[in-house]
């Protein structure tokens, strides 16, 4: 077998982590290239003492220099780089096959574009990149013929439903829709007065799935079945009307395809995030993920219920904005992101949430989006619009 040379953007992050767990099984497979990480310079420090990648990238100057002494004192051979350039600079690199994307938020569009337009094959779990900037992203797809692969659980499992040829012609691969499933969050149910109370403590523990602290709030909130639903939108060429959202609690169908005989194809498993990890790693094979077998004696019920958007409006924001089209899904994105990181800071009510980023819209949608740099300077726009709106 080859061995794949392998980059993870976000390599301390949840799905980071999740990564390196499942390419550690399968040392004859990958070989880590790079390994990139925010803050959290120990576990970064840890990760390049026991995967040994040629580079590891901080965000500016003073981590670097911490983490060469980190690594140097440990007799480490890694080349500590800093910067959003060497972000790009690590998922281009000749010896690099594969790309995981996953930096959260719109900080990882300009590195995760960078690998598609080098052509290599992009493990997307920055679903913010494809909010951002859909069309753009998937021209760039089609003109260097990189291979995208979902990793976001509902996508990867629509992705295994479909045909195996499918070339995003919903209509002649015999489908009526998209059916994303949503767990519905912690709060599925809660009153109006209940999610006024709603703490940052509170919104970042997720029933079924362990997380990062931006997505398990876009969760609670139904953001990111809505950033989701955006997503498909250009992962399968899907308009908004064949995208259906249904609540399925026990996150054990992680998404489904309607044919047009009746026919519904769904995937289901553990909720493990190591398994769509794994499918993308390996695609077009199989390997061993780690994750336990999905016990159908031990589940109780699968139950479903139609979504809630009066009490959770961020999902009909969303598809308010994928209908509007232009700048709207980046304005959505950059007032959401603000508007969470306020919300985990203790600035900004849960409830808070919605009502910013359908402020934002009002005034900013409705604008070009015709190049990367506009939107995102468009994102800048909007984040500074929605801290004076806070302040
Ligand atoms: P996380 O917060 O656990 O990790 C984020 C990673 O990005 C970290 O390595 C951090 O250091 C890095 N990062 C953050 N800001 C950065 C910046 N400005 N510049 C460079 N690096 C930065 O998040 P996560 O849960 O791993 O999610 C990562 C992405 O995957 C998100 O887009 C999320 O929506 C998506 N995703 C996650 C899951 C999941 O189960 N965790 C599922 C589906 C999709
Ligand atoms: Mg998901």
């Amino acid at each position: 077998m080859t061995l794949q040379g392998l980059t993870i953007l976000g390599a301390t992050g949840t799905i980071g982590v999740n990564t390196l767990d499942v390419a550690s099984r399968h040392p004859e497979r990958f070989r880590i290239i790079a390994l990139t990480g925010q803050s959290q310079l120990d576990k970064l420090a840890e990760q390049c003492l026991r995967f040994a990648p040629r580079y590891a990238v901080v965000l500016d100057a003073a981590a670097a220099s911490v983490l060469s002494a980190q690594l140097a004192a440990a007799g480490s051979a890694t080349e500590v780089l800093y910067g959003a350039d060497a972000l790009a600079q690590v998922a281009t690199l000749p010896e690099v096959d594969m790309v995981m994307a996953a930096i959260v938020g719109a900080a990882g569009l300009p590195p995760t574009l960078a690998a598609v337009r080098a052509g290599k094959r992009v493990l997307l779990a920055n679903k913010e990149s494809l909010v951002m900037a859909g069309e753009l992203f998937i021209n760039a797809v089609r003109a260097s013929g990189s291979v995208l692969l979902p990793i976001d659980s509902e996508h990867n499992a629509i992705f295994q439903a479909l045909p195996a040829d499918y070339h995003g012609d919903l209509s002649a691969a015999g489908v009526d829709k998209i059916v994303l499933t949503a767990s519905g969050g912690p709060f599925r149910g809660w009153s109006a007065a209940q999610l006024a109370e709603v703490t940052p403590a509170m919104a970042v523990k997720h029933p079924n799935w362990v997380m990062g602290r931006k997505i398990s709030v876009d969760s609670a909130t139904l953001m990111n079945k809505g950033l989701e639903v955006i997503e498909a939108r250009w992962l399968f060429n899907a308009p908004p009307q064949a995208i259906e959202v249904i609540v399925h609690p026990q996150s054990v169908i992680h998404s489904m395809v309607r044919y047009r005989d009746g026919s519904v194809v769904a995937q289901l498993g553990t909720p493990d995030m190591r398994t769509p990890i794994a499918h993308a790693l390996a695609w077009p094979d199989r390997m061993d993920a780690g994750v336990a077998a999905l016990d159908f004696a031990s589940l109780s019920a699968l139950t479903f219920e139609a979504p809630d958007t009066t009490h959770f409006p961020c999902l009909r924001l969303a598809f308010d904005a994928l209908n509007a089209g232009g700048n709207a899904p980046a304005v959505l994105n950059a007032a959401n992101e603000l508007a969470v990181a306020a919300f985990l800071d203790g600035q900004l009510a849960f409830t808070g949430i919605p009502t910013l980023v359908e402020t934002a819209l009002t005034r900013f949608a409705g604008q070009g989006s015709d190049s990367v740099d506009a939107l995102l300077a468009c994102d800048h726009e909007v984040r500074a619009f929605c801290r004076q709106k806070l302040a």
